[in-house]
């Protein structure tokens, strides 16, 4: 049951930890059971999948999106999250800060950062992270923190150290004293735990509220 699933999660992560319900793949009446449960942010990783379920949800969900983003997709994406936690090229950030001007918009970022997955070539290096940091502050978005995804294993001590990792640059970064730079979005069904030990202040849930996915 997803309120089971739900309340079980919601004992177990500290406060000041947001549940992100990962709903990707998931039907829209799957994600109501969840919304009726009190959950309120959803992920979504596909930019069609995410337009066709936004006007069939009440109008308080907060979206976030966690997927692979081209440039050409943004007009489906943007008008309707709170936060992209997913990017991962400078040309993507430009062109969510070229958006925001647009339309007016401070749209909340993540830097992905690579975490050897090698499953996934998705993310920066640390040093690139550093580098758009020290550049040129770019308008119409605002960069909130880090997201990363751990390598697929059974392993946790690879896990842990790919943890490890993007702890110590997210603190290297906000105690710099970046304004706004708060959010370290670290973990997912198999590692949610390891992750809040190591700061998480976002934790990004599918499986474990919704089940396997469905289609
Ligand atoms: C699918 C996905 C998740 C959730 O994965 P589960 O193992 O189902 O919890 C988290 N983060 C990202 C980026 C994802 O694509």
């Amino acid at each position: 049951m997803i309120s089971e699933s739900l309340e079980r999660l919601r004992a177990a992560i500290p406060e000041g930890v947001a549940l992100v319900a990962v709903s990707k793949f998931h039907p829209v009446e799957r994600m109501l059971q969840a919304y009726d449960a009190g959950q309120r942010i959803f992920a979504e990783s596909r930019p069609q999948e995410l337009a066709a379920k936004v006007p069939k949800m009440p109008g308080d969900v907060q979206w976030h999106f966690i997927g692979h983003l081209q440039t050409n997709k943004l007009k489906l994406v943007l008008p309707y999250v709170c936060m992209v936690q997913s990017v991962d090229s400078l040309h993507l950030l430009e062109a969510i800060s070229a958006w925001g001007k647009a339309n007016g918009r401070t749209v909340d970022v993540l830097l992905e950062l690579h975490l050897g997955a090698e499953e996934t070539k998705q993310g920066f290096t640390e040093e690139e992270i550093l580098s758009i940091l020290a550049s040129e502050k770019l308008d119409g978005i605002r960069i909130r923190g880090l997201m990363g995804m751990a390598s697929n294993t059974d392993d946790m001590a690879v896990v842990d150290g790919e943890f490890d990792r993007i702890e110590s640059l997210f603190l290297k970064i906000k105690s710099s004293g970046r304004e706004g730079f708060d959010q370290l979005s670290i973990g997912m069904s198999s590692d949610w735990q390891l992750a809040i030990r190591h700061g998480a202040t976002m934790v990004r849930i599918g499986t474990d509220i919704f089940g396997p996915r469905e289609y």
